[in-house]
């Protein structure tokens, strides 16, 4: 399947000279979410995941699915002030400016081997922090998967420590 096909380009969003790929396009086809999930979770079957891990909000809408077809758990990542309980925290450098990244302490217990899974790769400091939260708490990261991966933001070679599989590219 070519998933560019369910992919919407937006010029100019959110701000001039951005060219913003938009999955809700992808999302709202049945067939081509399920494809992708089922792509993803493919992937890492044979990993042995023990927890799927995604920041807020796109990573929730590719993680949870995908934990779901692997039948374990979902650990979300939140921006600050979101989660209940005592967090990690780590502030990340993003494509349009800087922000916090947090997770429960308790929600990766040491050895367990996690998926992170986002919507987009793009200079990758959304997943460098995530990557950081996760080694942090003990986890090893076994997989990263993305659906779209901006080959000209370079963001795999922050990441090249790690196994990375994303369903489509764009140069
Ligand atoms: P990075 O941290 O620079 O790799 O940026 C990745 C994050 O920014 C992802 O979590 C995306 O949700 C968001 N993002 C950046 N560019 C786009 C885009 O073109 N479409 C959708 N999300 C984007």
């Amino acid at each position: 399947m070519d998933f560019k096909e369910y992919i919407t380009i937006v010029p100019d969003y959110p701000k001039e000279g951005i060219r913003f790929k938009d999955i809700t396009t992808l999302m709202e086809n049945g067939a081509a979410y399920k494809k992708a999930i089922d792509e993803m979770a493919n992937f890492a079957k044979d990993k042995q995941i023990d927890v799927v891990v995604g920041p807020e909000a796109r990573g929730f809408v590719v993680g949870c699915p995908i934990s779901y077809a692997l039948e374990i758990g979902f650990v979300p990542v939140r921006k600050a002030g979101k989660l209940p309980r005592e967090v990690l925290k780590v502030e990340y450098g993003l494509e349009y400016g800087k922000d916090v990244l947090t997770i429960h302490k308790d929600a990766i217990k040491p050895g367990q081997r996690v998926l992170i899974a986002d919507d987009l790769l793009a200079t990758g400091g959304t997943i460098e922090a995530t990557v950081k939260m996760v080694e942090e708490l003990g986890g090893i990261v076994a997989g990263i998967v993305f659906m779209i991966e901006l080959d000209y933001l370079d963001g795999r070679q922050k990441l090249s420590k790690y196994e990375i599989f994303s369903l489509t590219q764009y140069s």
